[in-house]
């Protein structure tokens, strides 16, 4: 979500007239996009913005600001923090930022925009030109309340946008050249829960489908131009019939998901107040596999949540297993301020904590191994980008599961376009074929 909300900046402000610096030290303005999920993350914001508005001293005209989710958490004190910033925009406000910097080269500093979690967002629907994939933001902020999160502080409330509004972007998308999109949210199935997103006057689901995410779903993928849908984060409670059908059934959206399931026991999910036990959760990929054999799944944990035990630990290791997930993001806990889990005691010492991260990396290495030993031979559709970062004569692309696939470039092969490639040989980051159909 922060590299989208970077990305329409980077287009507001060229809207606005500004252009793209070559790199970091010759920029006039920086602006920080910051994290608050884990203190760590926090930490490098600071330590980073300490370091440019230093450079101030040498260079008076450069403007440093602050935006995201640390912007939004701290307000003003942020300046007590770093007292050269310049300015600091909350995120919901991100609309904000040229006249913001207008303001500052009249000669303001320490100016601040914070949102209110009651307004309607200011958040632009501009793009700045890129490759063949794209983010679009559906569903802004976050309703859950998860113990350990400070998401919904500083995000705000869940506010789902009109899906005309999102259909004109993509639309505007796919006449720039994009071909994939990835709908953002939280908790991104819940898109029209909150607000009424279709009027009465849009057309109806030619499936009949009722439930708003999965009519976006269908709705986005019969864009002209739009060869592949995707969508994150996802919960349990999101993958109904209505939506495993949708998945299934539209053929340009992606088997796969990230559904962050954080623990295996069912003691810390209440503790965390994830709305779900290990059961639904197992439930629920069991029904989207039981259609979608294919089906790729990434999650997310958090080792070390107050009160967990290694028998919960274990409980965790085991739902991996079970769940045979395609990759996973494993994250150590980290009590953030405010949240209801500050209040427990962060029990688990961080040597433990260290220690069951590794074993989930290591299981879970071991566990990607062999889930791409598996796709030896299988035929991927790929979509194309064009020469790979390592190596400029082998092109590479992703399959529908997210996996970089790299393969030799055949005469009438073109970026943007989806291509079936053989697996022969596999690595455990990466696939490696030979293309045996074009569609360019
Ligand atoms: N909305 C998404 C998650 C957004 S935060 C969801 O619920 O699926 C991204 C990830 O950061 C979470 O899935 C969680 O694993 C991790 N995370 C969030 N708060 C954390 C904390 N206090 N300590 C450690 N990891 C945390
Ligand atoms: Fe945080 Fe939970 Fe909301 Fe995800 S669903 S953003 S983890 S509160």
């Amino acid at each position: 979500m922060n590299v989208r909300d970077s990305e329409a900046t980077e287009a507001t402000l060229k809207a606005a007239g500004h252009t793209l610096a070559a790199n970091e030290n010759e920029a006039d303005l920086i602006i920080v996009n910051s994290c608050s999920v884990r203190g760590k993350a926090e930490d490098k914001a600071i330590g980073k913005l300490g370091l440019l508005c230093a450079t101030k001293r040498d260079r008076p005209n450069r403007i440093i600001g602050l935006m995201g989710c640390m912007a939004q958490r701290l307000g003003s004190d942020i300046f007590k923090k770093i007292p050269r910033l310049d300015f600091s925009v909350g995120t919901r406000r991100c609309g904000a930022i040229p006249f913001m910097v207008a303001r500052v080269m009249a000669g303001e500093t320490n100016i601040t925009e914070i949102s209110s979690p009651d307004e309607i967002p200011d958040v632009p629907d501009a793009h700045s030109e890129h490759g063949f994939s794209a983010f679009v933001t559906i569903l802004l902020g976050c309703n859950r309340r998860c113990a350990y999160c400070i998401v919904p502080d500083v995000r705000g409330p869940e506010f789902s946008r009109p899906a005309r509004e999102v259909l004109a972007e993509v639309t505007a998308l796919a006449h720039q050249g994009v071909k994939e999109v990835t709908l953002l949210g939280q908790s991104v199935m819940n898109y029209g829960l909150m607000q009424q997103v279709w009027t009465p006057n849009d057309p109806q689901s030619p499936h009949g489908f009722k439930e708003p995410f999965s009519r976006l779903l269908e709705a986005v993928s019969s864009i002209p131009g739009i060869l592949r849908v995707r969508f994150t984060s996802g919960h349990p409670s999101g993958c109904t019939d209505e939506l495993v059908k949708a998945v299934s059934l539209l053929p340009n959206v992606c088997h796969h998901l990230h559904l962050p399931v954080q623990s295996g026991s069912d003691a810390i999910l209440s503790a965390m107040r994830r709305g779900y036990t290990r059961a639904a959760y197992l439930d629920a990929i069991r029904r989207l596999r039981a259609v979608m054999p294919d089906f790729a799944l990434t999650t997310d944990v958090i080792v070390g949540f107050p009160g967990e035990t290694v028998q919960d630990f274990e409980e965790t290791r085991s739902l991996m297993n079970a769940a045979d997930f395609d990759n996973a993001f494993i994250f150590k806990y980290s009590p953030r301020p405010g949240t209801p889990a500050a209040a427990m005691k962060d029990d688990v010492p961080e040597t433990e904590k260290m220690r069951r991260n590794q074993l989930l990396l290591a299981d879970q290495d071991t566990r990607g191994e062999a889930a791409n030993q598996r796709l030896m031979g299988s035929v991927q559709e790929v979509l194309v980008e064009g020469a790979s970062l390592r190596n400029a004569a082998r092109w590479s692309g992703r399959s529908p599961g997210n996996k970089i696939v790299v393969f030799d470039p055949v005469p009438d092969l073109t970026p943007g376009t989806l291509a079936k490639i053989r697996i022969n040989r596999v690595a455990p980051q990466t696939l490696y074929g030979e293309v045996v159909q074009t569609n360019g």
